[in-house]
């Protein structure tokens, strides 16, 4: 599955941390944010290793896609499709990428307000 040593959202995709999952499919997996920014905060990553969007480039469409379907489910299982929903990406230090292996935040629940 490409798993990097001492990853933590590895371990968590792998099972290894017995996390519970908010949704799962063969490539993805979602699992509550440890420190929810919003009534919903969900944190969807890919089971195999990448950096961040970055790596998501030309070879990486499907997973993309997986990924970003992913994400709409759980808004959409959340019951935010009305009210709506933020789903976002950090990649690097001026983003604030605090986890080194891509993830989409999935928030919603309440007025999320401006970006920045
Ligand atoms: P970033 O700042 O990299 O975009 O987002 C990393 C997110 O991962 C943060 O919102 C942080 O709260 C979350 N996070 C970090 N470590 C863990 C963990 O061990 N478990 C869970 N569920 N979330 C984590
Ligand atoms: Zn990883």
């Amino acid at each position: 599955m490409g798993s990097e040593q001492d990853c933590i959202f590895c371990q968590i995709a792998s099972g290894e941390l017995d996390t519970e999952f908010v949704l799962e499919t063969d490539t993805v997996v979602a699992f509550n944010d440890i420190a929810p920014a919003a009534p919903t905060h969900v944190l969807v990553v890919p089971k195999r290793h990448l950096g961040s969007v970055a790596e998501l480039g030309p070879g990486e469409q499907e997973l993309l896609a997986e990924l970003i379907d992913a994400a709409n489910a759980v808004a959409s299982e959340r019951g935010l499709d009305a009210s709506g929903y933020r789903v976002l990406t950090n990649h690097g230090a001026d983003a604030g990428q605090t986890v080194q292996h891509v993830h989409f935040h999935v928030l919603g629940g309440n007025a999320l307000g401006p970006l920045g």
